[in-house]
């Protein structure tokens, strides 16, 4: 299989002549390359982005909505070899990409279709001054979208939708990890009639291909999602170029949970939270805190539960554990497991790799839970990844809350109680741009997306993506 860069609407090698392998996580073997990009085809892809931004940044509303709601539709009629592709090139359950991933990247186009025919702007009489101020929310030109490896088309059209719905010509990198369903939307944008050039897509490493990006002094905005070292470098070079940034970065989530919770619903919910995706989810809750009253009996009841998620090839329907993405990132998640050991940690199950028979060489690791007498160690501060999570007791709102946000991440939070002023007490003190209470990763397109502290600067989502797409002008006129 051979991808290659979708630049002014024609499929096209790397002009260098530059490639990577692209590697099946489920088996282990390169199925496929792809280039690695250099500054001159992100120069091409800018050349065309810029002069197809004058006419679609004037294109009506209605007419841009369309064809975004047309692409929804490609992507919902060909739902099977998306979610195929997706669950190949990065190991996720097919089951999950089936019902999540590529049905949400559907949405994203929907939704963002529709929005944009709702986004008003704003209007103020100056009483007493004779006056009147209207904003208008111009496209930015062209910007640029770069998006990691978890989530791959679910997270690159939840960036490329609003940013195309706003008026602006894009530039978007998947991760050169797993590049294929971006390499097939072009496909589809085609069919939709997006004009050539309004949607670039290149691929290639960070280094190279998102350098490019990120450096090119005439690319104004970078939506970025990854993890925090790349986002910190992106603000670096992309600060002195004044570039309007949106960093959705990495997480450490905690799930809270209180004796008075809903415990069956919990429960289901927590091994959800904390192995959906192979724990590969930026909000899954990877540090959980339980109340001593009920401690004991949570630890034998979720770790039953944990031992019977089936871990198996991606495409087998029964599997609830695919593969890792990739063997640096299973070495990386298995390192993790020594530092717990190493840090008196107990392995209450898992920790090790699983062979799946047949496939041999594929990156599968068992579902892990290790339980932490420090809250300050390694394996419960730094972001794992993977399907790993700590367990804990708490003892007081107070020393939960404490432990919650001693951590550098400020992304989401899960709360489980039925105390309402608790919840109120918790939601307003917690350190995160996200609270789920008695819940998990129950999204609204329309709701702000995002995290503090390291886990990233803006937000997404609803109209906060469509602000961050556009400019702000004001006008005041004096009568
Ligand atoms: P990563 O930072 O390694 O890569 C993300 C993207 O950035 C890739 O496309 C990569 O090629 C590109 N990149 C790398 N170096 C670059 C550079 N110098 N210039 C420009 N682009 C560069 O992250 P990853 O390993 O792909 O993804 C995992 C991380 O993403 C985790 O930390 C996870 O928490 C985070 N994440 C965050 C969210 C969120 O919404 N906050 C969502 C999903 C994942």
């Amino acid at each position: 299989m051979i991808i290659q860069n979708y630049i002014n609407g024609q499929f096209q090698d790397p002009i260098q002549d530059q490639w990577l392998d692209n590697y099946c996580p489920a088996n282990g073997e390169v199925y496929g390359r792809i280039p690695n990009s250099s500054s001159a085809d992100v120069e091409n892809a800018y050349i065309a982005a810029k002069s197809a931004f004058p006419s679609w940044s004037q294109t009506s509303l209605e007419a841009r909505s369309r064809i975004l709601i047309k692409i929804s539709e490609l992507l919902e009629s060909n739902l099977e070899k998306f979610a195929e592709a997706e669950s190949r090139d990065n190991g996720k359950p097919i089951s999950l990409a089936k019902s999540v991933d590529i049905p949400r990247a559907a949405s994203n186009f929907r939704f963002f279709g529709n929005a944009i025919t709702q986004f008003a702007s704003e209007s103020h009489e100056s009483i007493g001054s004779n006056a009147i101020n209207y904003t208008l929310r111009q496209a930015i030109g062209v910007v640029g979208c770069i998006s990691p490896w978890n989530l791959p088309l679910y997270l690159f059209t939840w960036k490329i939708a609003p940013a195309l719905a706003a008026g602006n010509c894009v530039i978007a990198k998947p991760s050169e990890v797993t590049p294929l369903t971006a390499y097939l939307l072009g496909e589809i944008c085609t069919q939709a009639g997006l004009p050539n050039g309004v949607l670039n897509i290149v691929h290639g490493l960070g280094t190279t291909t998102g350098q490019a990006i990120i450096e090119h002094p005439n690319i104004k905005a970078i939506s970025f999602t990854g993890g925090t070292a790349t986002g910190a470098h992106i603000a670096r070079v992309a600060a002195p170029m004044f570039k309007k940034l949106s960093l959705e970065l990495g997480g450490k989530n905690p799930n809270i949970i209180f004796a008075d919770c809903d415990y069956k619903d919990m429960l289901e919910t927590s091994v959800r939270s904390s192995f959906a995706n192979q724990g590969q989810i930026c909000l899954c809750g990877s540090r959980i805190f339980v109340e001593a009253s009920i401690y004991e009996k949570f630890k034998i009841d979720f770790v039953e539960k944990v031992k019977q998620l089936k871990v198996g090839h991606p495409s087998n329907d029964e599997t609830n554990i695919g593969a890792l993405v990739s063997k640096p990132h299973l070495e990386k998640v298995m390192e993790f497991i020594d530092i717990a050991k190493n840090e008196d940690g107990k392995i209450l199950c898992g920790g090790n790799k699983v062979t799946v028979k047949g496939f041999e060489d594929g990156y599968y690791l068992e579902p892990t839970v290790i339980e932490v007498h420090n809250d300050e160690c390694r394996v419960n501060q730094e972001e794992i990844f993977g399907p790993v999570v700590t367990i804990m007791p708490f003892h007081s709102e107070d020393e939960v809350l404490q432990m919650a946000n001693k951590v550098k991440y400020g992304l989401s939070a899960t709360l489980w109680t039925n105390n309402l002023k608790r919840t109120m007490r918790m939601s307003n003190q917690l350190h995160a741009g996200i609270i789920w209470v008695n819940t998990w990763m129950l999204r609204d397109l329309r709701t702000p997306f995002g995290g503090v502290k390291a886990s990233g600067v803006g937000r997404e989502g609803g109209f906060e993506a469509l602000r961050f797409f556009t400019e702000a002008k004001n006008v005041c006129i004096k009568y």
